[in-house]
């Protein structure tokens, strides 16, 4: 028997997608992912304290907000596999899909729920000296002894750079958030607490031309992209914050995406332009990008899909 609804993703979207089609008892067959794009949970398991979620008036960490949700799915029976969905064929009824053991599912209806992953620089020094001060996650990392009290570096202006760079001020003995531009994309209560850290300084209209160092990493060359003037700094650890890229590569072209590679879905819901399969959370919203919208989006994927489940089968 194919299964009623299988949700692929554990972040936020997926995970508030299995609470609801679990509480309309769909019996939600969910795959929490592995390795591919990111931990489970998502996101919000490499964020410090989430202060934007409403119910938590004092912020909640965002692996706790995850494991909260986690165990609240799993209370009303949904059924987790901690694996990837290598791939998927979108042109058969039931759709199919494999997992990386290689085993086979099939689905009714599917909700897409697998997120974004962090960018990388895309510089010939970047791969040489990840792990080796190099890192897309200061609430990872950040406590390491190589970053303790020594100069880091943030590389981005959005609000995930400044909430990087707050976070490290904890740790490095200055924090330089390194921006291409003469203003920060980041919201203004973040711009706020960026521009008035002690610990933070700002170096505006700067790209890093190259990372160098030893066996770790020792510093930056930037590149002034007003002037074109060239300049270092010594920093142990560099942080890239600087935007991210939907998880669609399973999907193997067989639904359309915009021009940043974000899923389509009609205006104002989860539909995709495939019958039966759904899209929620930051795969499908390069804008918002939020936990609140994207738990938001995971609701409206699971009553969407009873729904289609209802006028399909009933
Ligand atoms: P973002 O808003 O897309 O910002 C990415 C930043 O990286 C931009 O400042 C961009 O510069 C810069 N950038 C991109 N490519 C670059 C390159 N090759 N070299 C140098 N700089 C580059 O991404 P984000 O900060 O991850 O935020 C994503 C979404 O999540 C946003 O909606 C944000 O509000 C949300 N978010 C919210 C919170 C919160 O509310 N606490 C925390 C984190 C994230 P330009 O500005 O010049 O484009």
């Amino acid at each position: 028997m194919p299964e009623k609804v299988i949700i692929i993703g554990s972040g936020p979207a997926g995970l508030t997608a299995a609470i609801y089609a679990a509480r309309a008892n769909l019996s939600p067959l969910l795959f929490e992912g592995f390795q591919s794009g990111g931990i489970p949970g998502g996101q919000l398991m490499i964020t410090g304290l989430v202060e934007n979620f409403p119910g938590f008036k004092n912020g909640i960490s965002g692996q706790h907000l995850m494991a909260e949700m986690r165990e609240q799915a799993l209370n009303f029976g949904v059924r987790f596999i901690m694996e990837d969905v290598e791939s998927i064929s979108l042109n058969t009824s039931p759709f199919s899909l494999i997992s990386t053991s290689g085993d086979a599912y099939e689905a009714q209806s599917v909700i897409i729920a697998t997120g974004a992953t962090a960018q990388r620089l895309p510089i010939h020094s970047e791969p040489i000296f990840w792990g080796r001060g190099i890192s897309a996650c200061a609430v990872c990392d950040g406590a390491l002894p190589i970053f303790r009290d020594k100069p880091l570096a943030v590389i981005g202006g959005g609000d995930s750079a400044v909430e990087e760079a707050m976070h490290l001020t904890k740790f490095g003995s200055k924090v330089y958030l390194i921006h291409r531009r003469d203003e920060l994309r980041a919201s203004r209560i973040m711009q706020k607490r960026a521009t008035t850290h002690p610990k933070i300084e700002i170096l505006w209209n700067k790209t890093v031309e190259y990372f160098f160092g030893d066996k770790l990493l020792e510093g930056l060359h930037l590149k002034d992209t007003v002037t074109g003037e060239l300049s270092t700094i010594r920093v142990s650890g560099a942080f890239e914050a600087i935007g991210h890229r939907p998880n669609t590569g399973f999907l193997n072209n067989q639904l359309p995406v915009d021009d940043k590679g974000y899923l389509i879905t009609k205006p104002g819901s989860t539909v995709t332009s495939i019958d039966g399969v759904f899209a929620a959370g930051d795969v499908k919203d390069s804008h918002y990008r939020q936990a609140i919208t994207a738990a938001g989006s995971g609701c409206m994927a699971a009553l969407e899909v009873e729904w289609w489940l209802q006028n399909k089968f009933e």
